[in-house]
């Protein structure tokens, strides 16, 4: 849980590092970027880096506050939680931030207020720390994490210090797939092209099973899909369904194969692509379909992806796009 141990994101940790050694901590900070990119993470090593005994940039890992992070408990370090899943309530933030941070310190020199997903604060919860922001204790911290800086309010942003993450470079990435989670080439490029830069969605790719079974539902779907009659794809959205609460992943899979399906009318090669194992109907399609027609089933499922964001019905938005990845 200290800086070393991240991969990536030098930015914001050298930015934490001076902020340390210049005695210039801000107050309050956003920690902005995707899901599973190592917002989190970072809080905690930032965290951690502050509260430690011995006072440097970066944490001894020995003393006792650090022993309370590695635990999870430390008594000045208060991660907050919530009860319903699509909502943090002004209940929540009254109880575990506004009333709380009120009480100095246990034994630590700061008081540590970590929100993960803070865009699900609802505009009274967000009101609510708006003034814990503007006139915190000296020794109040607070860090909100969020994968959705929109839904912050214009007056909570502005309030505190953005930090953004960015990509991991990719031969960070590789070696990280390749040595700490033993994976071989073939998997750690999959991994890699399906993560675009964000090695918690590539490590979650590496480890989860379901993941297996998603890959292999896309490549069955996809490598029929322009055979398919009417009750077929009704039996292709049944299947797709299952995966509902995965459907972005599910949908970057789509697109990486049709990715392929272009990379091999381009290339004619086996080389480069990710589902190399279905090499015969990749180049099936990319004989069948145009560059315009693989461009538009793409743009088709960037734009479901767009439509499920906003809750639009997942049936219909889910049908009418197969129906354009039957298309020719
Ligand atoms: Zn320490």
């Amino acid at each position: 849980m200290s800086f070393k141990d991240i991969i990536g994101h030098e930015d914001i940790i050298r930015h934490f590092k001076s902020s340390i050694e210049m005695d210039k901590i801000s107050h309050a900070y956003i920690i902005a970027g995707q899901v599973d990119s190592g917002k989190k993470l970072l809080a905690k090593a930032f965290a951690t880096a502050l509260q430690c005994e011995n006072g440097m940039t970066e944490a001894c890992g020995t003393c006792k506050s650090c022993k309370q992070m590695q635990s999870g408990n430390h008594p000045d370090v208060i991660m907050v939680t919530h009860e319903k899943p699509g909502v943090i309530s002004v209940d929540e933030i009254r109880e575990q931030v506004i009333e709380s941070i009120a009480i100095k310190p246990y034994r630590s020199k700061y008081k540590i207020y970590i929100i993960p997903d803070a865009q699900l604060m609802n505009t009274q919860a967000q009101n609510a720390i708006l003034k814990t922001i503007e006139e915190p204790p000296e020794y109040g911290i607070l860090l909100l994490l969020t994968s959705n800086l929109d839904k912050l309010l214009p007056t909570v942003q502005s309030r505190c210090l953005v930090l953004n993450t960015k990509p991991v470079r990719e031969r960070d990435m590789l070696h990280y797939l390749q040595t700490s989670l033993g994976l071989d080439e073939e998997k750690a490029y999959f991994c890699l092209d399906f993560a675009q830069g964000n090695l918690g969605k590539a490590i979650k790719l590496a480890r989860n099973d379901e993941y297996v079974q998603i890959i292999d539902s896309v490549v069955s779907v996809l490598k029929h899909i322009q055979d398919m009659d009417v009750e077929d794809l009704e039996r292709a959205l049944s299947v797709i369904e299952q995966y509902k609460l995965s459907i972005n992943d599910y949908l970057d899979l789509m697109m990486m194969w049709y990715r392929d399906v272009l990379m091999f009318k381009v290339t004619n090669s086996v080389d480069k692509l990710l589902f190399k194992s279905e090499y015969m109907h990749l180049k099936k399609q990319a004989g069948m379909f145009s560059y315009n027609s693989i461009e538009e089933k793409i743009n088709a499922i960037e734009r479901a992806k767009v439509r499920l964001d906003v809750n639009a019905n997942f049936d219909t938005t889910m049908q009418l796009l197969l129906l354009t990845l039957k298309e020719n």
